[in-house]
């Protein structure tokens, strides 16, 4: 089963996506966190995505599709898959219909998740992530120490360059312009897109995503 999120940044997709994965067995993949810590590593695709990231621009279509193509063709994903931040423009929603096609899938439901722009920019502007897990809070403050990080060393909580006032507007403004399409590509296309409120507590929405995987 291949499970596409869609909603703008803020909406909690990640979070949710993680519950949502975990009820159907299969990994989650977050395009966002592969290049963040390609970034991190200061390998050549993250020093070519850092940019982009840093400004909320979008990271060239080609790049998106060569982690995609990796990420979909890998062992561990046979039984399908939860991808987290791609698809963001049309073109990576055909190239994702084309590379599951070869390996004889297709995209099976698109969750989108909805909240309003104040919400949005509310959550994120108060958002901080662990620096080596990636897992994000609301309401702790930067430099705490992710006491419940798996990794080693724990990580500390950090705000993310693209959480910054300027750079939150940005993101909203891309959705809008290069994301939004995509559902009604997915529409027009035959897709089979469930709407999720993303507003309320944590709960109510997971409660809403995993319906919508018929969990
Ligand atoms: P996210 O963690 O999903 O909010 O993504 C953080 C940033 O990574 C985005 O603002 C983009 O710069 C980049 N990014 C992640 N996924 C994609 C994608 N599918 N297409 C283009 N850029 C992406």
């Amino acid at each position: 089963m291949i499970v596409v999120l869609l909603g703008p940044p803020g909406s909690g997709k990640g979070t949710q996506g993680e519950r949502v994965a975990a009820a159907l067995g299969v990994p989650k993949i977050s395009t966002g966190d592969v290049l963040r810590a390609a970034a991190k590593a200061a390998t050549p695709l993250g020093l070519e995505a850092k940019g982009y990231m840093d400004r909320g621009d979008l990271v060239p279509d080609p790049v998106i599709l060569g982690i995609m193509k990796e990420a979909l063709s890998a062992p561990e994903q046979a039984k399908g898959v939860v991808l987290d931040g791609v698809v963001r423009t049309v073109p990576q929603a055909e190239g994702l219909a084309r590379v599951a096609a070869e390996i004889g899938k297709r995209v099976d439901v698109v969750l989108l998740f909805g909240i309003a722009d104040e919400e949005l920019v509310a959550r994120l502007s108060s958002r901080t992530t662990c620096g080596a897990c990636q897992t994000p809070f609301a309401g702790r403050q930067p430099g705490e120490t992710h006491a419940e990080c798996t990794a080693t060393p724990k990580g500390t909580l950090v705000r993310r360059a693209d959480d910054e006032p300027e750079s939150i507007r940005n993101r909203l403004r891309v959705y809008k312009a290069q994301t939004e399409p995509v559902v009604a590509w997915y529409r027009a296309s035959g897709g089979n897109i469930v709407a999720i409120d993303a507003s309320g507590t944590f709960a109510e929405v997971e409660a809403r995503a995993l319906r919508a995987v018929g969990r």
